[in-house]
């Protein structure tokens, strides 16, 4: 017998992530021995730089509406298996302040460092041994998993894929989770940079380059869904909450519509500046709405520039159709530099949903982000994280 025909753990997990993690330590406190292999060096990288530094750790309003998948059922069971109160309870274990913040996302009062430092503890306490620093170069399976890596050959029954998504490569992010699942005859659905800011070019661009700071609260819309939140003009486009939330709906060549004045009904609020200032000119009446930049521009853009007075009727509906559908076409996103997340993965018609166990591969899992399921904006991915890791745990 090969001395790699040893197990070196019950069960082996790539990816020392929010879901690596998590199952690591479930498992090991259930009796499982554990190794962790990551490339990285040093544990929850995207957990340490997320939700500006607190870590947006879960929504309490968790829920499949809020995710996208090709199977939107399956992340049901998983997430209703371990819940935000579920994670608010390992919280509490470890006396961690949290506050929660506008459509239910709950972050960390002190520090990201804090879910890390949790989750190292959980871990240290399930006995993990965690192996940083460790190229992955190959994997075979020949009854035992063997991972060939920097350190040698690791040897388990069961391994676990949590390798992540592709954005931020530049803290360890790789597509190994999506090559593990080639190797082994897995379908994936296509990955796409999603929760990241859109591009503009040509005029565009030049356009929306001279709001450059300007933010909002907008209503934008792209295949029939919408998002009702800030949005914020930059020097390549646009950015914000309500650009990075429609950004998992939109599609190259697409419009989007932007309603910049979602509450507000511009008749009324014209007929008192008419009566009231019959000469003032349009973009000093719209800077009453909106900032000014951009009340400049619209005006400039329709070429109104006369006396409110003498404005005709239609021009203003020229004016209201651009105050509430104002159409705009990306080139493209900024891509997985600076996305938050990935879409698409391991197609989920290959996984268990109870286990996220390889339906055609048995002993090999996926969990987090590398699976097709993905979060809105808000808390939701890490929520993923916890509860497809939970799910995959309790089954190892
Ligand atoms: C800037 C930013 C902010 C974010 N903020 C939030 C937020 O506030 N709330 C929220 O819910 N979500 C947020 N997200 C998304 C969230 O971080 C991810 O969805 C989540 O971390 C996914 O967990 P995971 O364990 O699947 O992957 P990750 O946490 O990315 O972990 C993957 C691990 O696998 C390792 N790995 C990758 N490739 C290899 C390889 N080839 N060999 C060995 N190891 C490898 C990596 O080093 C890493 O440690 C944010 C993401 C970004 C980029």
């Amino acid at each position: 017998m090969n001395a790699s025909d040893h197990p070196t753990a019950d069960v082996l997990i790539i990816g020392a992530g929010a879901a690596g993690l998590m199952c690591a330590a479930i498992a090991g406190q259930r009796g499982r021995r554990i190794c962790i292999l990551d490339h990285a060096d040093a544990p929850g990288k995207k957990i340490l730089i997320s939700g500006g530094g607190r870590c947006n750790f879960t929504n309490r309003f968790t829920g499949p509406e809020h995710f996208l998948s090709q199977n939107p059922h399956f992340c049901k069971s998983a997430l209703a298996r371990f819940t935000p109160e579920d994670f608010l309870a390992w919280l509490q274990r470890h006396r961690i302040p949290w506050h929660e913040r506008k459509h239910g996302q709950l972050f960390c009062d002190r520090s990201a460092r804090d879910i890390v430092t949790m989750l190292l503890a959980e871990c240290a306490r399930g006995g993990v041994r965690m192996q940083m620093q460790t190229g992955i170069r190959r994997i075979e399976k020949n009854g035992l998993f063997r991972v060939h890596t920097s350190r040698g050959i690791f040897c388990a029954e069961r391994l676990v894929i949590a390798t992540g998504g592709l954005s931020i490569p530049k803290i360890g992010a790789s597509p190994f989770g999506l090559k593990v699942a080639e190797q082994f005859g897995l379908n994936i659905v296509p990955p796409r940079a999603a929760l990241v800011p859109l591009r503009f070019s040509g005029e565009e661009k030049e356009r929306l380059r001279a709001l450059a700071g300007i933010s909002l609260d907008v209503r934008v819309s792209c295949n029939n869904r919408h998002f009702r939140e800030a949005m914020l003009f930059t020097h390549r486009g646009l950015s914000g909450p309500a650009i990075l939330q429609i950004s998992s709906y939109w599609q190259p060549s697409e419009t989007i519509r932007i309603d910049l004045l979602p509450d507000t009904d511009i008749h009324p609020w014209l007929n008192r500046w008419r009566q009231q200032r019959p000469q003032a000119r349009p973009a000093t009446a719209l800077a009453e709405l909106l900032p000014k930049r951009l009340a400049r521009m619209l005006c400039d853009e329709l070429r109104i520039h006369a006396p409110l007075s003498a404005i005709s009727e239609r021009q203003w509906q020229r004016m209201d159709t651009l105050l509430h559908d104002w159409r705009l076409t990306p080139s493209g996103s900024e891509g997985y530099r600076t996305a938050e997340v990935t879409l698409g993965g391991i197609d989920t018609r290959e996984l268990c949903s109870s286990s996220m166990e390889a339906r055609r591969v048995p002993g090999l899992c996926f969990i987090g982000e590398v699976v097709d399921v993905t979060g809105h904006l808000g808390g939701f991915n890490f929520q993923w994280a916890w509860a497809s890791a939970h799910a995959c745990a309790t089954a190892l």
